[in-house]
């Protein structure tokens, strides 16, 4: 690895911002991740967390600012094609993002279809993306009708992983579903992680998690970041208002499940250092 590349971060999302209509969902928000790492993003309901997933990997393009993969800003046709190569999303929810029409292969093979890489070894590629998920034993050519939704969630990643990335956006990958499978989803994009270099975005409600795999945090209100660092000083000792409160609603909540979400329990990021 070149000086430049180690120095250089993975992705650097500049300034961006996104309006719908008159409402400002992102304003002005900035993040690094570097290359291998998780960065995760925190912040109650509404704040534009969803929004910000969607502009990084180009389902929704800002009103100003700009994304940069490996120092190159992600301009114009060819560098968005590449750049969607590059980077793999998981949604919350594995029932809506499956189609029921098409068999686990099908769905797998997409992006490869898209990108124009399916060639003559694609179904020896899909096989191997299933098995990286635990997906090995399962019937490649049968539906995801009968598939749970931790099951659905693994061939989800699997599609994600299918064009070879080097980073993964997971909007609440777990949350959607039962706790118990929650864990394994985790464990699996842990393992996933070291296996190839995997970096993530990574939104959570959950903050056991985002102590458990996260290098840094950034906590969004209402479309600005208002904290970032290592998530051991922001989840350990948050500087700023608007943290503690997050973090206090949430502990105040459920001690034991400890998540962000629900209505809106804060007025205001007061005290805040913008
Ligand atoms: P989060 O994921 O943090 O809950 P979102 O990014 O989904 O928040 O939404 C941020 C804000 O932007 C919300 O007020 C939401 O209603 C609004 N929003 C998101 N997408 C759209 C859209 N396509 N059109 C209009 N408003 C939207
Ligand atoms: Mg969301």
């Amino acid at each position: 690895m070149s000086t430049h590349e180690r120095h250089t971060p993975l992705l650097s999302v500049r300034d961006i911002t996104k309006r719908f209509g008159s409402f400002t969902a992102l304003d002005g928000v900035s993040l690094d991740i570097r290359a291998g790492t998780t960065v995760s993003l925190v912040g109650e309901s509404g704040s534009g967390k969803s929004t910000l997933a969607r502009v990084v990997v180009g389902l929704e393009s800002p009103d100003d600012g700009s994304v940069r993969h490996r120092g190159e800003t992600v301009r114009g046709r060819r560098a968005r094609q590449a750049f969607r190569r590059g980077v793999g999303m998981v949604f919350q929810d594995p029932y809506e993002s499956i189609d029921p029409r098409f068999t686990l292969s099908e769905v797998v093979a997409e992006p490869l279809r898209a990108h124009g890489m399916y060639g003559p070894d694609g179904r020896e590629r899909v096989r191997e993306l299933l098995e990286s998920v635990g997906m090995g034993s399962v019937d490649a050519d049968s539906y995801p009708n009968r598939l749970s939704g931790g099951q659905r969630q693994r061939v989800c990643i699997a599609r994600a992983l299918a064009t070879g990335p080097d980073l993964l956006v997971c909007d609440e990958p777990t949350s959607a579903l039962d706790v118990s499978v929650q864990a394994q989803i985790l464990n699996l994009l842990m393992t996933l992680q070291q296996e190839r270099g995997l970096a993530y975005l990574f939104i959570t409600h959950d903050l056991d998690v985002v102590r458990r795999i996260s290098d840094e945090v950034h906590v969004l209100y209402r479309g600005s970041v208002v904290e970032h660092g290592p998530a051991t000083e922001v989840i350990g000792a948050p500087r700023e208002a608007y943290t503690q409160r997050l973090l206090g609603a949430v502990l105040a909540d459920s001690p034991r499940h400890r998540r962000i979400g629900g209505p809106p329990l804060l007025s205001g990021p007061a005290g805040t250092a913008r």
